[in-house]
């Protein structure tokens, strides 16, 4: 079989780059078959050797750029290569927006079979590093010392990291302080090999407006030696710090939490805010995990929806009710539905804590729930959905268009599934107005998008 493709395994070729892929691999083509070659970027000529073979494409390593792209940068990160948690910190920051903008509209018209759709310059951040809340390492041993870093790509070993450059420093520094205080009372790490020891993995959250700091404790037991003592220590050398958590995952699994939430000190959760909507965060719920940029993408939301004050809004996908209050303030009535039961508690509690009183949510899958509020005559004007990365169910976007709201404001995570939804929703009478990404995961290979969405 491989005789009848272009290259085989272990040859050198001569690649041209012409595009980059999703996850930030150079595309090159040898009579039409693509060959993705981690680190290439566009314009660039290169010795290539090719390291796998499909039916459908080839798998490259660089080994010499001849022709260098005047984008190409060093990335900061000393440890870039081996963690594979970003794949675009050898392109210039302009050139990572241009090319999720790029990547958008490739996508948009080769899967939506959209045409002329009007596609914004991607919005990014002024200073692209250093941006996450929440940062979340396995604990490991080496020589008896504890190292916390992050899993080698695909692998289970675990590389040492004293910092992360898209981390907030504020979450480095924590993590460095909590794995030397456990060190210090001789907390063993978890071993995943022999099911033995303790310590698995440390999580810190950072409310981006308010300084809290949660810190969580994933053990395999639920003894956890010299807690007065962690606690005791952490409290007075780490700044901000409002909730310490132990949660227990005693199974052998890639699964980070375990069914078990402790609280050993402080509250259960940390606040945050977005624009002026007060949010609780605890040790399990989804959140954001780039402020700064939440803020914009909900912000282009919100104008997308237009609201007037009269308007009811469903939120689908509502999470912990992020959207659903950002918005509600500017509606008449907000629907919010997700589901999973504890999000909805937290998104219930949310709405308590700022005082808002037009907002409802109910637990359950957006393709049953919105169907049966439609039955029962709830008439969306706007409805907001902002889906996980496989997209909406098609019964909801049957629903959509039988229901007819005027605008639908779709959040999206994942052009491909975007592209898809939107020509379905476009077979429906619906026509896509614009497109605006947003970069929520600069270095990354990520996009997020709003897209605006209105009946024709
Ligand atoms: N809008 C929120 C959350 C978006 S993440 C925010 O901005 O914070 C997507 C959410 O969809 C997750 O909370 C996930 O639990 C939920 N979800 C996944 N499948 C779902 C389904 N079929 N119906 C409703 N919610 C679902």
């Amino acid at each position: 079989m491989s005789r009848t493709l272009p290259v085989e395994k272990n040859q050198y070729v001569d690649a041209v780059f012409e595009d980059l892929t999703h996850d930030g691999a150079g595309v090159a083509k040898i009579d039409g078959y693509p060959i993705f070659v981690p680190s290439g970027l566009p314009g660039e000529r290169a010795k290539v050797k090719v390291i796998k073979v499909n039916k459908g494409y080839a798998i490259g390593r660089l080994i010499e750029i001849y022709e260098q792209s005047p984008a190409r940068v060093e990335a900061a990160c000393p440890i870039y290569k081996q963690c594979g948690g970003c794949q675009l910190q050898h392109l210039q920051y302009g050139e990572q927006l241009k090319w999720k903008e790029k990547h958008v509209r490739d996508v948009i018209e080769r899967i939506g079979k959209l045409k002329d759709v009007k596609i914004h310059p991607t919005l990014g951040m002024s200073d692209p590093w250093r941006y996450r809340n929440k940062a979340q390492v396995p604990i490991g041993e080496r020589e008896g010392g504890l190292i916390a870093g992050f899993y080698q790509k695909r692998s289970h070993e675990i590389i040492e990291m004293d910092e992360c450059f898209i981390q907030q420093q504020k979450n480095d520094n924590t993590v460095q302080t909590v794995k030397q205080i456990c060190q210090r009372y001789g907390i063993s790490a978890y071993d995943e090999d022999k099911n033995k020891g303790i310590l698995r993995h440390i999580i810190v959250r950072h409310g981006f407006k308010t300084g809290e700091v949660m810190i969580v404790f994933i053990t395999r037991t639920e003894n956890l030696p010299y807690k007065k003592e962690l606690i005791n220590d952490i409290i007075t050398r780490i700044y901000g710090v409002k909730s310490i958590i132990q949660n227990i995952n005693g199974k052998r699994t890639n699964v980070i939490l375990g069914k078990e939430t402790k609280v050993l000190w402080g509250r259960e959760v940390i606040y945050d805010y977005i624009g002026n909507v007060k949010f609780v965060i605890s040790a399990r719920s989804f959140y954001q995990v780039n402020p700064e940029q939440t803020k914009v993408l909900y912000e282009k939301a919100l104008q997308y929806a237009q609201l007037s004050g009269e308007e009811t809004v469903i939120d689908a996908y509502c999470g912990i009710g992020t959207i659903s209050l950002f918005l509600a303030e500017k509606a008449k009535k907000v629907y919010g539905v997700e589901i999973v039961p504890e999000a909805i508690e937290d998104a219930n509690r949310n709405a308590k804590l700022n005082q808002i009183t037009n907002v409802e949510f109910a637990v359950g899958a957006a393709e049953t729930v919105i169907p049966k509020w439609y039955k029962q005559g709830v008439q969306a004007d706007v409805l907001v959905v902002d889906p996980p990365r496989k997209g909406c169910d098609e019964a909801l976007l049957e629903t959509i268009v039988n229901m007819k709201p005027k605008r639908v404001v779709y959040v999206s995570c994942n052009p491909a599934t975007l592209a898809r939804d939107l020509r379905i929703l476009e077979d429906g009478g619906y026509k896509t107005s614009e497109i605006q990404p947003v970069d929520m995961f600069p270095q990354t290979g990520h996009v997020e998008c709003v897209a605006l969405i209105e009946l024709k």
